[in-house]
């Protein structure tokens, strides 16, 4: 079936704009029990709250897609993002894949986290990211479309091309190739583009995979000392990742393009002890001649119009 792409609209001055966001969670891929948790360790929520203070410097407003499960030992630090500006969105309850055949049991898991943020958090969620990421996204599921559209979502962002992530060309021209499109329901598919994190320092970079299943079944998803090092990656990842997202901006820029990375503060607490590649990110962003607007995955979805 041939897509409906639809028009991105960048504001008035804006050279290109990419729109980062955080999947919040302790992801499955660091946990023994391999369950993806909600359930934010301590030293995670303050190293979001990190993130939320360095974005804040450059009066840039962070946006969350958090996992319902263990909503009560997050939901102070879910209450101070919001409190400073940042924005929560819906991640699912378990983070069920949104592919699952099982479309009840998915209403249901969307429905609990929005009734969880409005109980709670006084808070609407409007946007769904899509546990995983898919090569096709919700491609042929009319049937999981019209269950996200029923639980309030106009739009979600769950397509991620994983064809050829070695090749870093073709990953870079990502937000060319992978761009905005209407499912025949109506939803509105805003894919995740290029490296996220998790692809570029678990599998792109990892050099001892042994390593990584060793540490993750003897310590996964525990709090690290501020000089511990991931022990699956060599010393120069964090230089590595801080050039790819470098890169990435720049293709944006030549190209005029908006920009959809993903990030986890999981795997930046476990990469980026000293939490410098946001800054880094930012920095960068300033530094360009035109403006380069790092804005949320909502701000992009209010660039989309219909062709
Ligand atoms: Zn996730």
């Amino acid at each position: 079936m041939s897509k409906t792409y639809v028009k991105v609209n960048l504001p008035e001055g804006v050279r290109c704009a990419v729109a980062l966001s955080y999947d919040l969670e302790m992801c499955a891929g660091y946990q023994p029990d391999g369950v993806n948790h909600g359930r934010i360790i301590p030293e995670v929520q303050e190293y979001t709250l990190e993130l939320c203070s360095i974005a804040e410097e450059f009066g840039v407003q962070l946006h969350f897609f958090h996992v319902g499960n263990g909503f009560e030992e997050t939901c102070v630090c879910l209450r101070e993002i919001l409190h400073r500006g940042h924005l929560v969105d819906n991640h699912t309850y378990s983070h069920i894949p949104l592919l699952t055949e099982e479309v009840d049991r998915l209403d249901k898991e969307l429905a609990q986290v929005n009734a969880l943020y409005a109980e709670r958090l006084n808070w609407t969620s409007t946007m769904l990211r899509g546990p995983g990421g898919y090569q096709d996204g919700l491609d042929e599921r009319p049937a999981n479309q019209e269950v996200i559209l029923r639980n309030g979502f106009k739009w979600v962002s769950c397509r991620f091309d994983s064809t050829d992530l070695k090749n870093r060309d073709y990953v870079l021209a990502s937000p060319a190739e992978n761009v905005p499109y209407v499912y025949p329901t109506g939803l509105i598919e805003i894919p995740i583009q290029g490296y996220t994190d998790r692809s570029f320092f678990d599998n792109l970079l990892c050099e001892n995979r042994q390593a990584y299943d060793g540490w993750r079944t003897e310590f996964g998803g525990t709090a690290v000392g501020k000089d511990w090092r991931v022990p699956w990656t060599s010393d120069g990842a964090v230089e590595e990742w801080k050039v790819y997202n470098r890169q990435a901006i720049d293709y944006a820029y030549d190209n005029h393009l908006l920009y959809v990375p993903t990030w986890h503060p999981t795997t930046h607490y476990y990469h980026d002890r000293d939490n410098v590649c946001l800054r880094d990110l930012l920095s960068y962003a300033e530094s360009r001649d035109e403006k380069v607007w790092v804005c949320t995955v909502r701000d992009a979805a209010e660039l989309i119009s219909l062709n």
